[in-house]
């Protein structure tokens, strides 16, 4: 157990890695600097072949350290009692080589892993997109992910593609944000001569997989002919029980104009939703996406380089709040700004300046008082922004009309517009009419003060 801990320690593992692959070793034998773990956990082989990828070497070294002596670790499985050595290290490059290919040819990026990813305020999305990520087709299906922009949806998505190809050397995934599905379907019906083989290559490639991962479904909507393909395409894989992901900026009873049957389909396994980082979770990205750059960062109060840094990275963790891709995107100009400035050092000042330079301060947008006030009321952001006039959701949205006010310096027509209404005087409205319930009311002064609270924390 020192082990596992000294492991749990040094190796920024995800819990449920930790649990799934970690904590099912335990040890057969320790004779001559041998030392034989047997994995007593779910689907042998395939887990030992990926506990010996990925955490093989450090297991190693964990042992090492703690026993204080270079041992040689074995790992095999309960029925292994010539106890083979299933852990020599195999021809890396040639391995490396073909699982890049099959990234490339599942249409992925290998950079979004759930190593890379900070669970933060998200467990949910992310423990059931690891559940489905370790057994595709059997868990949920199919698992929809659904959430405001830039909150790491595609992240999440294409993770459990990339885990998945590491994990199984034979399963076919493949990843198509719906524009991409949209735009070969019309290429397909617009052509004047479609033969029937092209069609039918065409639905086989979508159909011949395990794992279908696909991307901004809400664009789906009025679309009819790539409707009806996903609806066949779906089925098809449903019933041979593979895994399909599918993420949305909204539920998917909120998608406009698709057919009823395609609706329920989604309904039919997991539905997850991704929430704005906390500020804590921004803390933690900003300084993963720091460390990933070469920074590195310590708790010590003695390091000034890192106390300054830190308080840089608490600069923009506080002024950029709405979305993550934005978040990163501050911490890249001022990494970029320090670079052409002769490496100036990092600091809150320096942030800020470079960011007034920018011209991006003030970033309390009105999309993030509407996914904060959403999630508030446990309604959705789609919600708010639709033309739906019952109490539970135009209150809500009087709530945001208010709150953008007195936040951000938009004109009225702007906010309208966030809030997709035609007309700027019902801002106007909502903003006076909450207002004066603030004024009168303490049951809705408290409310705004904690929905205050949520948005700026300082
Ligand atoms: P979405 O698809 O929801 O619009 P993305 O997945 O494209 O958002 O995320 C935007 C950017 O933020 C990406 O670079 C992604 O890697 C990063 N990101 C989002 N959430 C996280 C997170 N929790 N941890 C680390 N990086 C994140
Ligand atoms: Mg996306």
């Amino acid at each position: 157990s020192e082990i596992l801990d000294f492991f749990k320690q040094e190796y920024d593992i995800q819990d449920i890695s930790f649990k799934t692959f970690i904590l099912p070793l335990k040890v057969k034998s320790f004779e001559n600097n041998v030392v034989t773990l047997v994995f007593t956990g779910r689907s042998g082989s395939a887990s030992l072949q990926y506990i010996n990828k990925k955490y093989f070497d450090f297991l190693q070294i964990s042992i090492s350290v703690v026993l204080e002596e270079d041992i040689e670790l074995q790992i095999v499985l309960p029925g292994d009692d010539e106890e083979k050595k299933v852990s020599s290290i195999p021809a890396v490059n040639d391995e490396d080589l073909v699982l890049e290919k099959r990234i490339h040819e599942a249409h992925l990026d290998s950079k979004y892993t759930f190593d890379s990813f900070v669970v933060g305020n998200n467990a949910a999305a992310q423990v059931t997109s690891l559940a489905v990520a370790d057994s595709p087709g059997e868990v949920y299906n199919p698992l929809f992910i659904y959430g405001g922009v830039g909150l790491g949806k595609t992240h999440l998505l294409q993770s459990i593609g990339n885990y998945i190809l590491k994990q199984d050397k034979k399963a076919k995934v493949l990843y198509t944000d719906t524009e991409s599905f949209t735009n070969e379907v019309i290429d397909l019906l617009r052509a004047k001569q479609t033969s029937q083989e092209e069609i039918i290559e065409f639905r086989n490639k979508y159909r011949n997989v395990d794992v279908l991962l696909i991307d901004d479904i809400q664009f789906i909507s009025k679309k009819d002919r790539t409707q009806e393909e996903i609806f066949n395409i779906f089925n098809n894989l449903f019933l041979k029980h593979k895994q399909i992901v599918i993420t949305s900026d909204r539920r998917p009873e909120e998608i406009e104009d698709i057919a009823d049957r395609l609706k329920s389909r989604f309904q039919q396994g997991l539905t997850v939703d991704m929430q704005s980082p906390d500020y804590e979770t921004r803390m933690a990205i900003l300084r993963k996406h720091a460390e990933s750059k070469g920074y590195i960062l310590t708790d010590d109060k003695d390091d000034t380089f890192s106390v300054n840094f830190l308080k840089a990275l608490d600069y923009i963790a506080t002024h950029f709040v709405s979305n993550v891709r934005e978040l990163e995107g501050s911490l890249n100009n001022v990494i970029a700004f320090s670079k052409i400035n002769n490496d100036s050092e990092i600091t809150a000042e320096f942030a800020a300046e470079t960011l007034k330079v920018e011209n991006k301060e003030n970033k309390i947008t009105c999309d993030y008082i509407i996914n904060i006030v959403a999630e508030h009321f446990q309604i959705s952001p789609a919600d708010i922004c639709s033309k739906k006039k019952s109490k539970e959701i135009a209150y809500p949205r009087q709530v945001c009309m208010y709150l953008c006010r007195v936040y951000t310096d938009e004109k009225l027509s702007t906010i309208a517009a966030a809030l997709k209404k035609n007309n700027h005087a019902t801002v106007s409205f909502g903003y006076e009419k909450i207002k004066n319930e603030i004024e009168e009311d303490d049951n809705v002064r408290n409310m705004i003060d904690v929905l205050k609270k949520k948005i700026n924390p300082n």
